[in-house]
């Protein structure tokens, strides 16, 4: 079979640049060893945060992704009609706070940064925090707004756009894993094998979330892209009580450690289907699926400091899944340097829901050679915080 590309990977991340190569025109095939939208892009909340990015590209991709979003859920919603479910975009802010005195000022400080990188966010009193959030824990010492913050349901999302892809005509390939590359006679990667089919295609995008680094070594690439392991709690329905995306100060340290050992910290939304989701934990232990009795718990206790409500409310289920992590905390989107032909889109470890229509577009535009929507520079595998951990020059 012979395409303009190929995408590794039916998560939400290929699904969006399925959908934005298709749309330039291209053809396009996508395939993934297992269903669409049944790996990580099905195991983990649908936050669209800027409030837990510092001021730096993965921000500025943020920004991007915050302002992309409702026109996206719009003309998704147009393309495909009332009877596809609805990707529930909600932009309904987030509050941070801190739940000790010594968090509160950096807390703060961090804010202020934001601010001056062009996010909406301002102090909150602890008497509009409550106003707010009627049932927050009274003890918060300092509390932030952020305007931008949203959520959508990621499986959906997901769905909708390879629907809108597969409009775009598109192909989406299920139950087929890619096992090696072809090259041609300069060692530019021209296609994909899989164990049933050969297919051409001048541009093989890896989207393969926390597996790119395994599917890039079958293509003959390395990558360094690795699982963390997160867990959710999911509360029974109940009448809403959490209105924002509410979560504490730590998490800005979970997300941007390095450390492989557990951390948690605490995120608590609700749902439009009237759960409430308690997240999170972040551990680099392989793909070890198992839950964790002391991951749960410890989940549980910090999210029990925001809202001491949760203490009688039964959790009816927990998830797991492993975010695509990256050693510089960046994603990896463009083309590999020593590669030619074979491109990532991969890497965005807990914010590939948010940044997956922005990371499309993004990959639409270098792809095609047209006006890129922010500076592609920071993203590239080239670039130097990635250096350090790449093989050398040609070597697999
Ligand atoms: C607990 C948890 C909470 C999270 N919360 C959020 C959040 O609130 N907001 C947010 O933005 N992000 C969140 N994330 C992160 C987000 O889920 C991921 O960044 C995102 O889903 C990655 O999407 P993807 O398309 O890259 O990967 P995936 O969804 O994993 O898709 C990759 C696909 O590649 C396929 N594949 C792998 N290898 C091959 C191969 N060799 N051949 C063919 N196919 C292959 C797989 O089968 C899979 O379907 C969370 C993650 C976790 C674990």
């Amino acid at each position: 079979m012979r395409a303009d590309a190929v995408i590794v990977g039916a998560g939400i991340v290929g699904a969006a640049c399925a959908r934005a190569l298709a749309r330039t025109g291209m053809s396009v095939v996508v395939v993934d060893r297992g269903a669409p939208a049944s790996a990580t892009s099905a195991r983990g909340e649908g936050n669209l945060l800027v409030s837990d990015k510092a001021p730096g590209p993965e921000l500025d991709l943020a920004l991007l992704a915050s302002e992309h979003w409702p026109r996206l859920a719009a003309e998704l919603a147009d393309e495909l009609g009332a009877a596809f479910p609805a990707v529930e975009y909600e932009r309904k802010g987030g509050i941070v706070v801190a739940t000790t005195e010594a968090g509160a000022g950096p807390l703060r400080d961090f804010a202020r940064g934001q601010a001056e990188a062009g996010v909406e966010v301002r102090d909150l009193a602890a008497a509009e925090a409550l106003e707010l959030e009627p049932h927050l824990n009274p003890e918060i010492t300092a509390a932030v707004h952020y305007g931008q913050d949203a959520q959508i349901q990621p499986v959906v999302a997901t769905e909708a756009l390879l629907a809108s892809a597969r409009r775009a005509g598109a192909r989406v390939l299920p139950h087929q894993e890619v096992t090696g590359a072809l090259r041609d006679a300069t060692g530019r990667v021209t296609g994909v094998r899989t164990a049933s089919e050969t297919l051409h295609a001048d541009t093989v995008v890896v989207a393969a979330g926390p597996w790119s680094g395994a599917a890039a070594g079958a293509l003959g690439a390395d990558l360094p892209v690795r699982p963390r392991r997160g867990t959710v709690l999911v509360t029974a329905r109940m009448r809403q009580k959490v209105f924002h995306k509410v979560y504490d100060g730590d998490y800005f340290g979970a997300t941007q450690s390095t450390d492989a050992a557990l951390q948690t910290s605490s995120v608590v939304e609700s749902t439009p289907g009237g759960t409430v989701l308690i997240g999170s934990s972040r551990q680099q232990i392989g793909f070890d699926e198992r839950l964790s009795v002391e991951v749960l718990a410890a989940i549980a206790r910090k999210a029990l400091r925001l809202f001491p409500f949760l203490e009688t409310t039964p959790v009816i289920r927990a998830y797991g899944g492993f975010r695509p992590y990256t050693p510089d905390h960046l994603p990896v989107i463009g083309e590999d340097h020593r590669h030619p032909g074979l491109w990532y889109a991969t890497g965005h470890e807990g914010a590939g829901i948010g940044l997956a229509g922005v990371t499309g577009e993004l990959i639409g535009a270098l792809v095609t050679g047209a006006e890129p929507p922010l500076d592609p520079e920071p993203f590239r595998p080239s670039r130097p915080s990635l250096a350090a951990h790449l093989a050398p020059e040609g070597a697999a």
